[in-house]
């Protein structure tokens, strides 16, 4: 026999190979509690190298999710690769190594008090049995990774949240795991420390090309971080594409009810005029991304068509370094409506007529 087909033999039947490039592979998991189905047959990648962002709202499944990831939750069925291998049939002693390859942070931090905060960074490494020297070297690097050098020997009480956090990532990244599962690690925190945190999380991913999965509620976690988004809600997967895109052209209802949070919105004091029949002017909602909202949209427009067209409220946001805008327009109902939507639309435009008002708004 040779050394190949021994090695194939030699493969336990459970382990299945994937593409290289996935670090973690989601298929078709389904986990009930009662009559509630929490996952309802979830299948998703985290491809090597990538930010993915899971947003959902509360009760969406998200924690069962990572649950069933992480190996505390067995799945009614469906499988988990790690890293290739299918976690589902692992003994509890198998499962601990591969459990590591997930380095985890979480949303209040879950450091431990007693322990300064390098030893709380070189924890992992601690369990892994490392001897002392080597984790104290891993947690200097890593504290300084994370710009936190300085406070190897505080305990975490003197720690602002912002601090904290960066020490709960550094803790993540001790054992070099292949993916970091960020569990709403900023919602905990105001909005500028929140920033600093994120733009912390791109910088180890793109410095160290380290994998990250980002299970979030808020679209603006996404929207700053993420390169591809996976939006559930009850227990199933709705929605899933590069960020850019899904903010473009959200296609279901809970996707463009939580981008309803970040991306504009007609202001109320021009919703509350609106009304179905002819008015002086008509409202449109125009959704423009990529080319179509690169070039003089608005110029353009102005040049072709009859009547002024004003701008009342929105504007062009840049998601991935691509143009997404959602503009509001107020064209006269006196003429040049049908022409005005026909020449957005010929420019790659999402046109929605919402309404028409009385007089200028
Ligand atoms: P999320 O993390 O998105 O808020 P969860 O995964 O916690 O969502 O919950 C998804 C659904 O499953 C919810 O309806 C929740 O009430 C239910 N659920 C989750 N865990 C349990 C449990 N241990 N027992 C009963 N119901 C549960």
């Amino acid at each position: 026999m040779n050394q190949h087909v021994k090695a194939e033999i030699a493969e336990p039947v459970h382990i299945r190979p994937t593409a290289t490039e996935d670090v973690v592979r989601l298929v078709g998991l389904k986990r009930s509690f009662g009559a509630t189905a929490a996952l309802d047959g979830v299948s998703l990648t985290v491809r090597k190298g990538e930010i993915l962002g899971i947003i959902g709202r509360s009760g969406a499944g998200k924690s069962t999710l990572i649950r069933c990831l992480n190996g505390l939750e067995r799945p009614d069925s469906g499988q988990v690769f790690i890293e290739s291998r299918e976690i589902g049939r692992l003994s509890e002693r198998d499962l601990q190594p591969l459990r590591r390859r997930i380095g985890m942070v979480f949303q209040h931090f879950n450091l431990l008090s007693a322990k300064t905060v390098e030893e709380n960074v070189a924890l992992p490494l601690k369990i892994e049995g490392k001897p002392k020297a080597e984790r104290l070297a891993r947690a200097a690097e890593l504290l300084q990774l994370v710009g936190l050098s300085e406070k190897a020997k505080a305990y975490p009480a003197s720690l602002s949240g912002g601090q904290k956090q960066r020490v709960g990532i550094a803790r993540a990244l001790a054992a070099r795991p292949a993916l970091l599962l960020s569990d709403e690690a900023t919602s905990a925190l105001d909005p500028e420390t929140t920033r600093s945190i994120l733009a912390l999380l791109k910088d180890i991913n793109s410095r160290l090309g380290l994998t990250i999965l980002l299970i979030t509620h808020e679209m603006e976690v996404i929207r700053s971080i993420a390169d591809r988004v996976a939006v559930i809600d009850a227990g199933r997967i709705v929605e899933e594409g590069a960020v850019w895109q899904v903010f473009a052209d959200p296609k279901s209802e809970i996707t463009r009810s939580l981008l309803g949070a970040i991306r504009p919105q007609l202001p109320p004091e021009i919703a509350g005029r609106l009304v179905a029949g002819e008015g002086a002017e008509t409202i449109l909602k125009v959704d423009v991304a990529g080319d179509a909202a690169r070039g003089p949209l608005l110029s353009d427009l102005s040049a072709s068509v009859p009547g002024p067209i004003r701008l009342v409220h929105g504007g062009i946001d840049h998601v991935q370094q691509q143009p997404v805008g959602t503009l509001f327009l107020a064209v006269p109902d006196s003429g040049g409506l049908a022409q005005t939507i026909a020449f957005l639309k010929d420019r790659g435009a999402r046109v929605e007529v919402l309404g028409h008002v009385a007089g200028p708004v």
